[in-house]
């Protein structure tokens, strides 16, 4: 198997840095003693998480007793919000948005068969949410606020501490999924509202099956899942040693490349959407362009597919998404598109193209290069170009007929 394409992937999942790679090898071959056991074989691998959890938390800049680990990002979403749940069970009222990651809006799905009742708060044509009617909705009953820190298919940043401060006067606890925030923008736990936070290892140059939460010290919190005494008792289960010290790891690097990263990222995004924009008649950036993670575009491309957009990068060997990777593959427009109330004229053209710090200034020639006649190609064939009706029209026919 061979790789060398262009990869503008990087928020569905990012290139472990073989810096990762090298310090987590050891951990799965002589180094695979117990961490809780006895003896020094598995003390000096205790010693090596405990840096590792120092590490993390520094990038966070929160207590290593703050960290609890988990497998991925979802499961800290899930873990959160069942934790509050479980912290509170006098309370039955839930405030997330109609954009959260499918590993939240799921959890509220079921949740509301189970008694509970879910306000998703809706969002303006950039995607942004209306702090009046998150005001509104906190009452007595609220037991949790869970909103994302930024999104994954727009790049659109939440004013999280903003929104934090309102929901602390409400008395709920304050849930942040920062799965695409945390490496990508500067966080900082100690001067934050936010009460937990789930992050996760491949989102940010480390393995898969690694992730954490962030529980704020005094925050009530009942762990859903249950044993053994790991994790303080918030989260048992032998710890996953190697991704564990490759988190740490990738925290790291990614703290020290931040500034840096930020300033690259941008300049190359900014640069690969304004060429497009000027290239390409009639395609629009989506989301908040000015609250916007520096490494993320979404761009809708009018009267044509984002899927065959796609398919056609794909000949180039350039990896972008429509979307998120959890709903793609389903043809169904994007949630997130939806609720931002976009014409059915870019919802189904739109492509997010998502950048990090190994993208080169070639890679994005290479991009704006091929994309105009991508499009040109695409228009051609669709049988609605400059007719809105039309195409909106065989949209809602397609949907139909599924
Ligand atoms: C990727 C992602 C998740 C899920 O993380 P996994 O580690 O893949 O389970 C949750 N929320 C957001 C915003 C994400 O982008």
């Amino acid at each position: 198997m061979q790789n060398n394409c262009i990869y503008l992937d990087n928020n569905a999942t990012t290139k472990v840095d073989p810096e990762v790679i090298e310090v987590m090898l050891p951990y799965l071959t002589d180094y695979y003693g117990n961490p809780s056991s006895m003896h020094t074989f598995g003390g000096q691998v205790g010693k090596a998480v405990r840096t590792a959890r120092e590490q993390l938390a520094a990038m966070l800049g929160a207590d290593e007793s703050e960290i609890v680990y988990t497998s991925c990002g979802t499961e800290g979403d899930n873990a959160a919000i069942r934790a509050a749940l479980l912290a509170q069970p006098e309370k039955r009222h839930i405030v997330t948005t109609q954009v959260e990651h499918p590993a939240v809006l799921n959890v509220c799905k079921q949740l509301e068969t189970q008694g509970y009742s879910v306000t998703y708060l809706s969002v303006n044509h950039q995607g942004q949410l209306d702090l009046d009617e998150l005001e509104a909705s906190l009452t007595g009953n609220t037991a949790l606020v869970t909103i994302m820190y930024a999104n994954n298919e727009t790049g659109t940043i939440f004013p999280i501490e903003q929104i934090g401060l309102r929901v602390k006067e409400s008395g709920a606890i304050f849930h942040v999924d920062a799965v695409q925030a945390v490496g990508k923008i500067p966080l900082n736990m100690k001067t934050s509202t936010v009460d937990m936070l789930t992050l996760s290892g491949h989102k940010l140059h480390g393995p898969k099956g690694i992730g954490a939460l962030y529980i704020r010290r005094g925050v009530r919190f009942r762990p859903f899942i249950l044993g053994g005494h790991q994790e303080r008792g918030r989260r048992a289960g032998t710890e996953n040693v190697p991704a564990i010290i490759a988190l740490g790891k990738a925290a790291e690097l990614e703290l020290l490349h931040l500034e840096e990263a930020i300033a690259r990222e941008r300049k190359l995004r900014d640069r690969l959407e304004q060429t497009l924009l000027a290239k390409i008649p009639d395609c629009v950036v989506n989301g908040d362009v000015t609250q916007r993670l520096p490494n993320t575009t979404n761009i809708g491309f009018k009267y044509i597919e984002g899927e065959a957009i796609l398919l056609l990068l794909n000949k180039y060997g350039i990896c972008a998404s429509s979307g998120s990777a959890c709903t793609s593959g389903s043809l169904e427009p994007s949630h997130v598109l939806r609720a931002m109330g976009l014409p059915y004229t870019t919802l189904h053209g739109s492509i997010r193209f998502s950048l990090c710090r190994y993208t080169t200034e070639a890679e994005i020639d290479q991009v704006i290069e091929v994309m105009p006649s991508i499009v040109e190609r695409l228009r051609a064939l669709s049988p609605f170009k400059n007719d809105d009706a039309g195409w909106l029209q065989g949209q809602e026919q397609a949907l139909a007929h599924r």
